[in-house]
């Protein structure tokens, strides 16, 4: 918007604006006569000006079409001052949020997500006390979801069991080293080795029967 077209001079016969117009004209915007007939004092007619002050009128006359300060931007184009350009433009904005939701934001963050990730680590990372808020709330998600914080830790050890240090590594290496006593597998009435998650019995090294591993039961 850099380079608007180059005015049109407006014909004679049309004043551009409310300023411009005579006595007797009416406003290009809202229509009204410019001027009021008034008596005076010794019995003559008089017609006094009376500028409308509409919408139309403000633009022309750089009013801010809220308040009564001068408009920022370009004369007869802007419509507001700094004040309410701002106040338009946060309500033009929320009416947008309100349509289209938060999915752009969330796309944002999605394409962004390490660098938004590292970003919001550091922001808490930076003060001791923000970090310590932090902690205390993730401490306190932890107390509240044991069998959430367990998958976790079970998940964790299934990527990472092959590793030297990881827990079942140490475990294996517990037994081994006799420092440590497998707990006994479960058994039923007649001594026979059942699975870990139902009665069924069971033959070999499975721990837990076919219908368990299907997710049957
Ligand atoms: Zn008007
Ligand atoms: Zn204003
Ligand atoms: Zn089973």
């Amino acid at each position: 918007m850099d380079n608007p077209p180059p005015e049109r001079p407006a014909p004679a016969s049309r004043p551009r604006d409310v300023r411009a117009t005579a006595a007797g004209d009416r406003c290009r915007g809202c229509g009204k006569l410019q001027v009021r007939m008034e008596t005076t004092g010794m019995g003559r007619v008089v017609e006094v000006p009376a500028p409308c002050r509409c919408a139309f009128w403000r633009r022309v006359n750089c009013i801010c079409r809220v308040c009564d300060h001068a408009v920022v931007g370009k004369p007869r184009v802007a419509l507001y001052c700094a004040e309410h350009r701002a106040a338009a433009r946060a309500a033009s904005v929320a009416r947008h949020r309100a349509k289209v939701g938060e999915k752009h934001q969330r796309a944002y963050y999605a394409r962004n997500a390490d660098r938004k990730r590292a970003q919001a680590r550091a922001y808490y990372q930076s003060s001791a006390e923000r970090r310590a808020r932090k902690n205390a709330g993730k401490a306190e998600w932890r107390r509240r979801n044991p069998d959430k914080v367990r998958a976790q830790k079970a998940r964790y050890e299934l990527r990472h069991w092959k590793e030297d240090d990881s827990y079942m590594a140490r475990y294996r290496a517990e037994v081994a080293a006799g420092e440590r006593t497998p707990a006994p597998l479960p058994r039923n009435d007649r001594g026979e080795r059942t699975c870990l998650r139902c009665p069924t019995p069971l033959a070999g090294r499975a721990k837990i029967c076919a219908a368990c591993r299907r997710g049957d039961t």
